[in-house]
């Protein structure tokens, strides 16, 4: 009788085996995460390299260790039967090592590609339809010369790999060029700026049978981090569609089995170029907790566990802001008016996303 009023994924997954998800890194990404799986009755374990991280409360178990401590590998390959992320920021080996023996969502292949700007724009350019701004692979104070004249002055360094939120990126010019004299310049490459117009996203999710997509969103940095996402954002029919029918071809030439944000930018002559993906849920996807039926986090879990995606209704317009640093010192006058979400970060730090709030604009209100 119990189970008659049960929607459908709930009652699968009470007589499932296989329900647990072992998810890599801790932050607010895996914290949402662990809150959607729980809906679906699915247990979570969190592996995590810090003490205290913000899905500690919400998983059913966490591991504290370095991702390269094999022995601790070993107990979390054993602690769940399907693994996810919440950061591309992983050793590819340890991807891999957990590939040999469980599936990860998504693939190795996914992720390599996306840790490393240098991979993922030659992999971007490769496909059919599919651009990025001009770069430059720089190995030297030579090449950065070369390269930044190349791009009239008008670039950015950036380190291929472990960047997030803007960091181990450069903007040169002529006048700061020579402090780059005697910088390592073991890992970068050197992006044209681009004077883009708009920035928008759009997250996908992909199982084995089919593909979804959240709808474009607009999204705002400042100082390179993103401060807003909003839907719906200013763009045409024919640039939203354009944005996700390169979408849907940029996941499918990825092997996506899981969730994939792109991140592109919008030129002045509405030409969409690619800036970067993110195989995981996204920032500017946190809005479809509160604005959709089914969240990006729900689908996550729906590709890995349920092969069934369920196509995101959307409840009306909605703004996303991150609370950024000091922002977070107004979550609880915030709270008296909007839904705000808090990451439970123990200490402030400038530039660290603590939490974000939400303004909904409900259709039919
Ligand atoms: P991160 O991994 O830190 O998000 P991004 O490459 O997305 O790195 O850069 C962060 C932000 O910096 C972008 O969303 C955009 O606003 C700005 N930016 C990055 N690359 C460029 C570029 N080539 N031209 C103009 N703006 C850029
Ligand atoms: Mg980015």
């Amino acid at each position: 009788f119990l189970e008659k009023n049960k929607p459908d994924q709930l009652i699968k997954s009470l007589k499932m085996k296989n329900n647990r998800l072992g998810i890599i890194g801790g932050g607010q990404l895996g914290m949402f995460t662990c809150i959607a799986a729980k809906k679906k009755k699915i247990k979570s374990v969190v592996l995590s390299e810090t003490n205290e991280f913000s899905a500690k409360k919400f998983c059913d178990k966490f591991l504290i260790s370095d991702f390269k401590n094999l022995k601790n590998i070993d107990k979390f390959i054993d602690s769940a039967d399907y693994f996810t992320i919440e950061t591309e920021n992983v050793p590819i080996s340890i991807i891999r090592y957990i590939e040999k023996k469980k599936k990860v969502f998504p693939c190795s292949k996914a992720i390599e590609i996306s840790q490393n700007r240098l991979k993922e724009k030659k992999f971007l350019n490769s496909i059919t339809g599919v651009r990025t701004t001009e770069y430059h692979e720089i190995k030297s104070f030579e090449d950065l010369k070369y390269a930044s004249k190349d791009f009239s002055y008008k670039c950015i360094l950036k380190s291929k790999e472990l960047g997030y939120d803007g960091k181990g990126q450069y903007k040169i010019n002529k006048n700061n060029l020579d402090i780059f004299k005697e910088f390592n310049f073991k890992k970068f490459i050197l992006e044209k700026f681009v004077d883009f117009k708009k920035e928008i996203s759009v997250v996908v999710v992909k199982s084995k049978e089919s593909t979804i997509n959240y709808p474009t969103v607009e999204n705002i940095h400042k100082k390179s981090i993103l401060r807003e996402s909003f839907y719906p954002a200013k763009i045409s029919k024919e640039i939203e569609s354009e944005a996700i029918i390169k979408s849907f071809e940029i996941a499918n030439q990825i092997s996506l089995h899981g969730v994939l944000a792109i991140e592109m930018f919008i030129l002045k002559n509405n030409q969409i170029l690619v800036n970067e993906l993110a195989p995981r849920p996204h920032n500017s996807g946190h809005w479809s907790m509160d604005a959709c039926n089914e969240s990006q986090y729900d689908n996550l879990i729906n590709s890995i566990f349920f092969n069934e995606l369920k196509p995101p209704k959307v409840i009306g317009k909605c703004r996303m802001i991150n609370l950024i640093g000091n922002d977070y010192k107004k979550i609880d006058f915030l709270k008296k008016k909007y839904r705000c979400y808090d990451y439970f970060k123990k200490e402030i730090r400038d530039s660290r996303k603590m939490g974000h709030y939400i303004i909904l604009d409900q259709l039919n209100s």
